[in-house]
Formats: C-alpha cells, sequence, structure tokens
C-alpha cells in the first residue's frame, strides 16, 4: 500500500487531539491556597506582629510578580528577596507603603537604584555597612536599612562583636538608620533541635540593646519553621518562605497548609514492550514480563529529579505506576500495565505534582528537599495562575 494511502487511513482512526495540542508540561499555581497559607502563618502570632513573605528565587519558582499581588491584596506589606533584580522586578509593582528587603545586601552596581526606590538592603558585612553609612552620610536622603546578626547559623551576618561596635558608634549608627534586626535560624525544622534555645537567647541579648538605642526599630528571627517553634520566635516581623507554598517546613509536622501546586504532563505514547527488553538510556530497566509503558512529556529539564527513577507514582485514578528506566531531559517513561487501559489515552493529562502526588511526597522519594523539588520546576514549563479551581 503506498504510504499516502496508509497515512489517511491512519488519521481516521486516531483521535485528533494531537493537532490541537502541545505537549509542554503545565504546572498550575493556585494564588487563593497561597493566600489561605498566608494567613494560616500570620494567625499562628499574637496579632500584633507582621506576616511578611519570602519571595527569592522567583517566589521559590513559582512566579514572585502574580504572589506578591495576591498577598499585598491579602495584606502583607513586607517582602523579602536575594538580589536587587529580584526587588527593583516588585518594586516596578508600585505596593504602596511596602517594604521590599534585599537579604543579599547592597550591591555596588544597584545602590542608587535601591535608594531611588527606596528598597531595603539588609546588611551583613562590614563592607555593607561602611557602603550604606557613606551613601546616606552623602546624600540629604536618609534610607532605612535592616541589619543580619550572626547567632549560630555562620552563614551570613555581622558578627556580635562587630555588631556592638556599631552599636557602640552613634555617628555610625545614625548613617545607617537600621528599621530592622534580624537573624536566621539554623535548625528551626526540628523542634526538638537546642540549637533554636540557644540562637533565641542570642537573639535576646542583640534586641535588649538594641531597644535601648531606638524606638520602633523592628526584630526578625522566624522563618516558616520558626513561625511554628511558638510565640517566643516570632518577635516583631515573620519571614516564612516554604509553608506558603504548601510544603511542610518542619520534619514529619502537620500545619494544615494548603497545596499550592499542581504540574500535569502529557502522555506521549503508550506503547507494549515484551518481556526481555530493555528500556531508555543506559537499559537500566529490562522488562521481566510484557509490559505497558506510557512516555510522559516531562523530563529533568522541567524539574523532575533523575533520583525518582524506580519509585512508584500514582497517576491515574490513584493507581500506581513505577517510572521505569532513566528519566531523560524531556521525557519519563511509567510502567502502566496495572492500569486500565481505557483510562490512557495519548495526550491525556498525568499528575507529576498535586493532591496526590504532593511536593513534600515528591521530595521523599527522591531524596531532595520540598525547596529543591519547587526550585527545580524548568523554564519552559507553562505556568498557570488560578484562583482556587484548579
Ligand atoms: C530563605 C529565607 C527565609 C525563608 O525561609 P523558609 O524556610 O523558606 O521559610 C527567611 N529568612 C532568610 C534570611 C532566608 O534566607
Amino acid at each position: 500500500m503506498p504510504n499516502a494511502v496508509r497515512i489517511n487511513m491512519l488519521s481516521r482512526t486516531t483521535n485528533n487531539r494531537c493537532d490541537k495540542l502541545d505537549a509542554l508540561p503545565e504546572l498550575t499555581v493556585n494564588l487563593a491556597a497561597v493566600v489561605d497559607n498566608w494567613l494560616h502563618l500570620k494567625n499562628q502570632a499574637r496579632g500584633t506582629v507582621l506576616c511578611g513573605a519570602v519571595l527569592k528565587a522567583d517566589a521559590y519558582g513559582l512566579g514572585a510578580v502574580p504572589i506578591a499581588k495576591v498577598l499585598f491584596d491579602a495584606g502583607c506589606r513586607n517582602f523579602f528577596v536575594a538580589y536587587p533584580e529580584e526587588a527593583l522586578e516588585l518594586a516596578d509593582q508600585d505596593f504602596p507603603e511596602t517594604q521590599i528587603f534585599i537579604l543579599m545586601g547592597p550591591d555596588g552596581r544597584y545602590l542608587q537604584k535601591i535608594r531611588e526606590k527606596g528598597l531595603i538592603p539588609v546588611l551583613s558585612t562590614i563592607e555593607h555597612v561602611e557602603l550604606w553609612a557613606k551613601a546616606n552620610a552623602s546624600s540629604s536622603l536618609t534610607r532605612a536599612c535592616a541589619l543580619q546578626v550572626e547567632t549560630g547559623m555562620h552563614r551570613l551576618g555581622l558578627s556580635v562583636q562587630s555588631w556592638e561596635q556599631i552599636l557602640n558608634d552613634h555617628v555610625l549608627w545614625s548613617h545607617l538608620n537600621p528599621a530592622v534586626v534580624l537573624s536566621h535560624l539554623a535548625s528551626a525544622d526540628d523542634a526538638n533541635s537546642p540549637q533554636n534555645r540557644r540562637q533565641k537567647k542570642v537573639f535576646i541579648g542583640i534586641v535588649r540593646k538594641a531597644q535601648a538605642l531606638k524606638k520602633n526599630l523592628m526584630f526578625s528571627l522566624a522563618n516558616s519553621a520558626g513561625v511554628f517553634l511558638g510565640d517566643s520566635f516570632h518577635f516583631d516581623l515573620l519571614r516564612p518562605g516554604i509553608a506558603l507554598f504548601g510544603v511542610d517546613p518542619t520534619q514529619g509536622g502537620t500545619h494544615s497548609l494548603r497545596q499550592v501546586v499542581t504540574l500535569k504532563a502529557r502522555i506521549l505514547q503508550i506503547e507494549t514492550v515484551q518481556k526481555g527488553e530493555s528500556i531508555g538510556y543506559g537499559a537500566s530497566f529490562c522488562a521481566r514480563e510484557d509490559c505497558r509503558i506510557a512516555t510522559v512529556a516531562i523530563g529533568y529539564a522541567d524539574g523532575l529529579p533523575r533520583s525518582l527513577e524506580g519509585s512508584a507514582y500514582s497517576i491515574m485514578l490513584g493507581r500506581a505506576a513505577r517510572i521505569v528506566g532513566r528519566i531523560s531531559m524531556d521525557m519519563t517513561t511509567f510502567d502502566v500495565s496495572k492500569v486500565p487501559a481505557r483510562t490512557l489515552a495519548t495526550m491525556s493529562h498525568v499528575e507529576i505534582l498535586g493532591s496526590i502526588n504532593t511536593v513534600d511526597k515528591l521530595a521523599r522519594n527522591s531524596g531532595i528537599t520540598g525547596y529543591e523539588v519547587l526550585t527545580r520546576i524548568g523554564q519552559r514549563v507553562r505556568r498557570n495562575y488560578k484562583r482556587d479551581i484548579v
């Protein structure tokens, strides 16, 4: 039979959904769930405590601008990002009376812009302190900063000695014009870690001395996990990040957070693989019996960790399908032998992340953290923003 005729016959029998749909994976971010999580975090603290939102790395890969917008509407007035570029992106949204903090500090290249827009750099080194004090001293405008002080994490922050020098130098202090003093907890995910209490004790010492120098200075210690350590860790301003996105910030806690993300990918092909045949790169999987394999359009470039190979996944109606063979850049192969054939069709969706396959579950199964699951979601994945109806 000539080729053209054969193709004609095929097109009559297959559905034509492929014409209309592309195979790009789709991420849906439920903005209503982000707001509910923010309110839930805020409600852990006394009414006078402010709740900010950490939206660094493009809000953990989910999109800083749409998320900042809904949180602003819900009443959030303190955003934290890592870099000046990220802060400027939020500043372009013109959120009135909102403080945007730059956790990595002032950057010489952006100093003018930071000052123009009233962004608040978090000063964590002596170099940061000198840069900011000099800029304020040589300007008619005294802009506010935040100071990050070391309490035991030893990642980034002014040593207690540098901090005391700053406190005792009244000219320097007035040039710095700090609005917030913060520190970061190293082990807040483990409520039983004695490090939490040790860091809090050092921080309370810092608070006492600084309060005497300036009224209205705010203090901030708690990230998401710190929020759940209780009142005595809250001070004036909470800094949750990961919990906003429905990821459990503590080891095995249940904090009634809502799932925020759904990641769906499409089935490209369903094929029977005979006993003894292998699947994928390196032939890492060999079929012990005949099996049905669905090739799904999602790979490590879209954020699926390669270490997920071999793990069971609930795909259709809660049926388990194991990931077999290597996860490649754009595609992953699932053994769907146990999934009723009538429920599977090419170009239909498979849930990679969602209410059944939660971020926490995928993290556990692949040996990475929920933070990494979210921040790895690839750039080409299409992002949709919805309020509740997912
Ligand atoms: C990332 C970060 C946070 C937020 O931490 P989560 O664990 O995501 O809540 C808070 N403070 C600082 C300084 C950070 O770097």
